[in-house]
């Protein structure tokens, strides 16, 4: 059968260089890059991926000299022994026949750490430090740096670099009249504000040769106030083609933009336009699009429409390491796919984590993370098909152990399935569909709506329970008023909630179904025009009046719509905003009744008269079998939300599966 991808596996020209398909693994700092022993998993990571046919794959950033570290701790790529030190890692993929660049990049204003500089003394919004402005000597010297950096980068075996002029660092800082105020020959007018990237592409071309790939992030759209305008940017694209980049990559969005880019609110493919709007200013070299391509239907889209010529791809490859060779054997319904969360690959980052992927947790732990065919398969009952269950399943199974599954509702997936009907969040459903085939390939038994009970388990080797969590119900004076549901009943379809509704509890299930409870007919997480007109991006923002009233509650004081997410806070609050949604802190539940419900605002009363009330209160664990388990001898494993109800979410519940999965 032909491969259903045609334009993804055309083969495609990169300088002196053919690749065998137009997939590029983009850029992602891991937190490897500054760990002992981080070289080593680094060319297992990338290795991997190129053994399962990414042909090529960008490293997270590097800074090319002190003065451009993200912070003080942040890798640079600035001495021989550096190079010597990074040389497993393109031999990892170059094992496979791949190609790998480096990132060399310099992080400008966006540096955390007391030296940071930049073309004008001008702070940024989402740092306390204001730059220093940047001396013509040090403009050169920086030049000099990034070239020292990229023959570095050729010494060590890297097939190239990936210049970073995008997301608002330095290079960006110096093309966007916003950031450079200057009055010398490096600002102004376009062609001075230009001048640092196009000497920087000139000077690295002429240290590295023209068999170095020199790839080129262009930041396609900056979403800031006094960004660069379109006909700048088309006319950048020129510029640094004419001065020997070898393909650009597009960036979307500086770091302080206050517009998802990347975030599940952002549809699939969100932003090919804005790179098709550059493409055809190019005459030779190739553009990639990127951000929220996530499947090869979408990349094919984006490929087949013209809109670029290759595809980025960062986090799905992280989630599966197979994409490209999924997709080549026509099979994407095998592909593991990233769901959006940053759960566990940005937010991870921020937090100082190795990043990782809540789908997958083995990615950047392939060294640590291992599993060998068992020579005892064991036959063993996973009760629950939530994510806890599912993974361990899958796992277990993978091991060659004999496994049956039992559900006791008509579908798998427990509170993701839930959580699926969320906006943004139908991304889920291909995590649950991944697990679906997987049953099936791994000849898993699956008995759906089947309760297991103690009868049912008895007779199997071992058992893993995870049975998962329900709803917690508070004691609140009239909770059994009709008005009253749960975030199950809602979002299940059992009940329905009216006009005006006051939920319960404001952490990640209370924010998500307010956003779920607002959301009009916009369908701004799948529509890419709908989204530009919703955050108003390139045009003004137009907002559908929301869908409903809703009061969103919780009785801690302080600022809400936050959720648990490091890096989607900022996102949760906004939609809400967006939505009217009323946040009310420091409160008490006095009573549920005809008239709504009565609360304690700080010292006011106030009755919310809404015709629905959802809880969104927590949860509580479902482990009532393990003591009758324990007492029938049969050894038992708990997992997940059965285990431990206190903010478990589907990372834990994954990686707990597969963590007793791995061992059993
Ligand atoms: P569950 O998902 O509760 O699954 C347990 C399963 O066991 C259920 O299917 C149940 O029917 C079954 N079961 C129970 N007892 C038996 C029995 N005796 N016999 C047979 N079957 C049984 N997490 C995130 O990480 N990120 C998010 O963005 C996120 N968003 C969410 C949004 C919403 C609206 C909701 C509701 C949840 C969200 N979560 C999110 C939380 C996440 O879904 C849960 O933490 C996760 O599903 C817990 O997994 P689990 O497998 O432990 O349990
Ligand atoms: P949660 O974050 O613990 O929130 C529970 C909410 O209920 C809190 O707002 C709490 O606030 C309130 N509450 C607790 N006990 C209460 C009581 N007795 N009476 C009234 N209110 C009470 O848990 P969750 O929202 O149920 O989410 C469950 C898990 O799923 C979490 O681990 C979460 O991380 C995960 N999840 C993640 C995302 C995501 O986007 N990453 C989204 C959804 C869910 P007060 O005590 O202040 O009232
Ligand atoms: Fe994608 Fe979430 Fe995995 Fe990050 S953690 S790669 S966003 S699925």
């Amino acid at each position: 059968m032909a491969n259903p991808y045609p334009h993804i596996f055309a083969p495609i020209q990169i300088g002196p260089h053919t690749l065998p398909n137009r997939l590029i693994m983009g850029s992602m700092h891991t937190g490897l890059e500054e760990r002992d022993g981080g070289i080593e998993r680094m060319a297992a990571f990338y290795g991997e991926r190129a053994k399962q046919g990414c042909a090529l794959i960008i490293t997270g950033g590097f800074s090319v000299n002190a003065a451009g570290q993200l912070d003080r701790k942040s890798a640079s790529f600035n001495t021989p022994e550096i190079a010597k030190a990074h040389k497993p890692i393109p031999q990892a993929v170059h094992d496979h026949d791949g190609r790998i660049l480096l990132q060399i990049l310099h992080a400008g204003r966006y540096g955390y750490h007391g030296n940071i500089v930049a073309p004008s003394p001008i702070r940024a919004p989402i740092n306390k430090t204001v730059p220093r402005e940047m001396t013509a000597e040090e403009i050169e010297q920086t030049i000099a740096d990034f070239a020292q950096a990229a023959v570095y980068a050729q010494q060590a075996g890297y097939d190239g670099v990936e210049i970073m002029g995008s997301e608002g660092y330095l290079i960006n800082e110096f093309t966007a009249p916003c950031t450079n105020h200057r009055t010398d020959q490096w600002g102004g007018s376009f062609e001075n504000r230009i001048r640092f990237p196009l000497r920087i592409i000139e000077t690295v071309r002429a240290a590295t040769g023209p068999e170095f790939i020199l790839m080129y992030r262009l930041s396609v759209l900056d979403i800031v106030e006094g960004g660069s305008p379109l006909s700048e940017v088309r006319d950048l694209a020129q510029r640094v083609e004419a001065a020997g980049v070898d393909v650009i990559n597009s960036g979307i969005g500086w770091h302080e933009a206050r517009t998802p880019t990347i975030a599940q609110a952002v549809p699939r493919a969100g932003f090919a336009w804005a790179t098709a709007r550059v493409k055809d200013s190019l005459s030779r070299i190739p553009i990639a699009a990127v951000n929220r391509i996530n499947m090869p239907e979408t990349a094919e889209a984006i490929l087949s429409q013209g809109q670029a010529d290759m595809v980025s791809m960062a986090r799905p490859f992280l989630a599966d390491a197979a994409f490209v060779a999924k997709a080549q054997a026509g099979t994407p319904q095998l592909i593991n796919t990233c769901i959006a969360c940053n759960q566990a690959c940005l937010d991870h980052y921020f937090v100082g984590e190795v990043s990782s992927c809540l789908v997958n947790p083995r990615a950047c732990h392939e060294t640590l993370l291992t599993w060998t065919v068992t020579s005892a398969p064991k036959n063993v009952a996973v009760v629950g098909a939530g994510p806890a269950g599912l993974s361990c399943a899958e796992v277990l199974a993978e091991r060659g152990h004999h496994v049956t599954v039992f559900e006791a509702k008509d579908q798998i997936g427990g509170q993701f399935r839930l959580a699926s009907a969320i906006p943004g969040k139908q991304e889920f459903d291909e995590t649950l569909r991944y697990f679906t085939t997987r049953i099936a390939e791994l000849g898993i038994t699956l008995k759906l709506s089947t309760h297991a009970d103690i009868e049912t388990l008895k007779g199997f080797d071992a058992v893993v329970l995870a049975s998962g969590v329900e709803p917690f119900v508070p004691d609140i004076e009239g909770i059994n008023h009709p008005s009253v549901m749960t975030y199950a009943d809602l979002l299940s379809g059992k009940r329905k909630a009216g006009d005006r509704v006051a939920v319960i509890g404001a952490g990640g299930i209370g924010i998500d179904v307010s956003v779920y409870l607002t959301e009009g007919d916009s369908h701004s997480h799948l529509n890419p025009d709908a989204f530009r007109r919703h955050w108003g991006v390139d045009q003004p923002a137009d907002n559908p009046p929301p869908a409903r009233e809703v009061y969103l509650l919780q009785r801690r004081s302080g600022k809400m719509g936050i959720g648990p997410g490091k890096t989607t806070g900022w996102v949760h609050r906004l939609s809400l905003l967006k939505a009217k949604v009323e946040m009310i802190p420091d409160v008490v539940y006095q009573r549920i009744d005809d008239q709504g419900l009565t609360i304690l605002s700080g010292t006011e009363q106030r009755t919310l008269s809404c015709d629905s009330i959802v809880l969104c209160a927590g949860q509580t664990s479902q482990a009532s079998l393990m003591a009758p388990l324990q007492d029938a001898g049969i050894p038992v494993h708990v997992i997940g939300g059965a285990k431990l109800a206190t903010e478990v979410d589907a990372k834990r519940a994954i990686a707990e599966g597969i963590a007793v999965a791995a061992t059993l």
